[in-house]
This record gives structure tokens, C-alpha cells and sequence, in this order.
């Protein structure tokens, strides 16, 4: 089997797919657990969500119960979870009988992971997260987990309300970051190969050939998906709008709503912001040097020595979104953001990311849908 083409599956050898990953991967899918699904380590085929249709909202979200394909069920985490853990020792230190530190470095993190049933705008999501880790800078943990993943994507044809892919040309259809590609007909899937992994993981699958009319029926499903995104913006407009409005006192009225809680920077599949703890016994003989996400939207994320340069909310939902949507285009050469929806859907007091944009922007803003 060759990479580069098309073809026909049958609903129920979905599960071949999953047999077909080599080996010694961590396979991550979506599973349902009980109220929402999520990423998570599969044991088999059978763990995967298949069974539920999401329908988020501004602070809402909920699980429809039908036949569904994977990915129809947006989960709340995002591949980020396993590819920059929230949590992780980076190395360990002891005092040793002559008073001197020995350090022994973390064990090397897992580093086989395949992702099966991510959404087009998870996999830019990765791409944004390696600009940060594994370009100019390369992080040894994050480096290690990304050198062997594989990666199985799924179209988007019916995005939630809550989605503005289309704003950052991150989906709603898959166009490249894949070994893999399924667009969900009915009872079939398209099945794009596009790697050499992808032809492997696909090797002693009984597949057709796709037709024509396939594709073409695909690319009209993506045009609809992508019309039917009421909150994608202009990017270039977006930017110029926040450039200009950067003491506006919207900042302090929508500030009021906010808990500082953090679960919009949680989810996102593409905020890196980490802090350094050590964490040491009471007598101060041994010590772990541990890393773990922090958020600008925490009250101490600004806190230095002489003062907090962020002290008020409203000076952190401001930094949030001009990071997100204006400030890492220069920064990395792309937005921050790739439009899941993930921090409108999960926040308590459904703060909207693109009501910035919208609301400062008027009539200058043009919206894409
Ligand atoms: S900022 Fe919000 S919409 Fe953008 S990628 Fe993060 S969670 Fe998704
Ligand atoms: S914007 Fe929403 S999710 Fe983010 S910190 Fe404020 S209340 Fe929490």
C-alpha cells in the first residue's frame, strides 16, 4: 500500500485501524467518561466514544447519545495533555554523606504515542505547540514524546457553535499533520493514507478503492462546515482592531466575569506556559525539580520581584487574548489560537474569546461565516 491515496472503509473495521498501529504505542483516542469525553490511553478498540454527539455552547457543554464517529464528541483535553504534561519531575537531587548533591535526571518520558481521531484543528494545535518547543528551542521532555507520534485524524463536518477554525485555516477538514485521514459517510470512511506509517498502520486492511464523487462530496461537506461557523473572524482585521483598542474599557467590563480560573488556558490545545517548582523535604536533603502548566490568567503569573505587572483581571483577559490572537503572529510566525472553541465551551462564566473581536471591531470586523 502506497501513501497518497484514497480509499473506502467499512464502519466496522474502524477497530482494524487501531490493531494496525505497531507495537509499543500508547494509543489515544477519545473516550467517553461519564459526563464528557476526553483523550485517554486506550486498552482496545472498544474504549473509543462512538456512542455520543456533543453540543457545546458559551459555558455549555453536553453528550447527545447516537451512533457517532469518532471525533463527534469534541473532548475537553486536547493532545497537549500527553505531549507537554501538566505535571513532570525533570530530575531529582540528594545529599549525599559528604554533603554533596548527587542529581539523577527524570526517567526519559514514554515517547511512542499514536493519536487516533483528532479533529484538523488539534493537529495545528500540535504544530503551534512545536513552533514553541521544537523549533528555535528544543525541549528535551516535549522532544522525546514528538519524535515518534502518529497521528490519525478525522474530518470535522458538523462543527459546534462554539468553533472558528476557519479563522486560522486550522479545519474544520484535514489538510496536512496527518498519517492518516477519515471522513465519516454514513456507515463508511474515506480513508486517506498519507504517510508511509499510515500505509503500514494500513497494511492488512481490506480496503476499496474510493471514488470519485467521495471526494467531491467531501470538499462540499467541508465548504458547508466552514460557512456554518458563526464565530470565525478575519485574522489581519482582528489584529487591528486589538492594536487599536488596547485601553478600551471593555477589558474592565468583561474582566468583572472573570473567576481567574484558568480553565480557558487548561484546555487549550496550544498554551505552553509553564512554572519551575522544587519541591524539597523537611530537611532539606532531597529535592525535585518539577515543572507544571501555570496560566496568565493566575493572579501571581505576573508577580516578580518588586511587584505584580498584572495585578487586575482585566490586564490578564487583555494579555490572553492579544497572546492568543494577535501577539504570537510575531512571536512564531502564527496565531496562538486555532479556533476549538475548547475555552468558551469550559468557562464557568462563558467569557467568549472572539466577543473582543466582534464587539471592539463593529462594522471594521468582517466575519467569515
Ligand atoms: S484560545 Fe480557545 S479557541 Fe483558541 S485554541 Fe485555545 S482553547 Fe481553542
Ligand atoms: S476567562 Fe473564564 S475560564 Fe478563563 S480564567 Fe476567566 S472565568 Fe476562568
Amino acid at each position: 500500500m502506497r501513501a497518497g491515496r484514497h480509499f473506502l472503509l467499512r464502519g466496522e473495521s474502524l477497530r482494524a485501524i487501531i490493531e494496525g498501529i505497531p507495537a509499543g504505542y500508547d494509543i489515544i483516542g477519545p473516550v467517553r467518561e461519564k459526563w464528557a469525553v476526553n483523550l485517554a490511553v486506550l486498552d482496545s478498540a472498544d474504549d473509543l466514544s462512538l456512542n455520543s454527539r456533543s453540543e457545546e455552547s458559551p459555558g455549555r457543554y453536553r453528550l447527545r447519545d447516537e451512533n457517532a464517529g469518532p471525533g463527534e464528541a469534541r473532548p475537553m483535553n486536547s493532545a497537549k495533555s500527553f505531549t507537554h504534561r501538566a505535571r513532570e519531575t525533570l530530575y531529582r537531587a540528594r545529599l549525599d554523606e559528604d554533603r554533596q548533591w548527587q542529581y539523577r535526571p527524570a526517567a526519559a518520558p514514554k515517547v511512542k504515542q499514536a493519536f487516533f481521531g483528532l479533529h484538523a484543528c488539534d493537529i495545528a494545535g500540535m504544530s503551534v505547540m512545536d513552533r514553541t518547543f521544537n523549533k528555535r528551542f528544543r525541549d528535551a521532555q516535549y522532544d522525546r514524546r514528538r519524535q515518534h507520534t502518529i497521528v490519525i485524524g478525522v474530518d470535522c463536518f458538523e462543527p459546534g457553535e462554539n468553533c472558528f477554525c476557519s479563522t486560522f485555516n486550522a479545519g474544520p477538514t484535514l489538510t496536512n499533520g496527518f498519517d492518516l485521514g477519515l471522513s465519516r459517510f454514513g456507515d463508511e470512511y474515506l480513508v486517506e493514507i498519507a504517510t508511509d506509517m499510515g500505509a503500514r498502520i494500513m497494511n492488512d486492511v481490506d480496503l476499496k478503492p474510493a471514488h470519485r464523487d467521495m471526494l467531491e462530496l467531501r470538499k462540499k461537506r467541508a465548504a458547508s462546515a466552514r460557512a456554518g461557523m458563526v464565530r470565525a473572524f478575519d485574522l489581519k482585521q482582528a489584529v487591528k482592531v486589538l492594536n487599536k483598542n488596547y485601553e478600551h474599557p471593555y477589558w474592565f467590563e468583561v474582566s468583572e466575569r472573570c473567576l481567574s480560573c484558568a480553565n480557558c488556558i487548561n484546555v487549550c490545545p496550544t498554551c505552553y506556559c509553564y512554572q519551575i517548582l522544587d519541591k524539597s523535604n523537611l530537611a532539606l536533603t532531597e529535592t525535585a525539580r518539577v515543572r507544571q502548566w501555570d496560566a496568565c490568567q493566575n493572579l501571581d503569573f505576573a508577580a516578580v520581584h518588586g511587584g505584580n505587572f498584572r495585578p487586575n483581571r482585566a490586564d490578564r483577559i487583555r494579555q490572553w487574548v492579544n497572546h492568543k490572537l494577535n501577539w504570537t503572529i510575531e512571536q512564531y510566525g502564527c496565531a496562538g489560537c486555532v479556533g476549538c472553541g475548547r475555552c468558551i465551551t469550559w468557562c464557568p462564566t462563558a467569557i467568549d474569546i472572539t466577543e473582543p473581536v466582534r464587539r471592539l471591531g463593529g462594522k471594521e470586523i468582517k466575519l467569515v461565516a
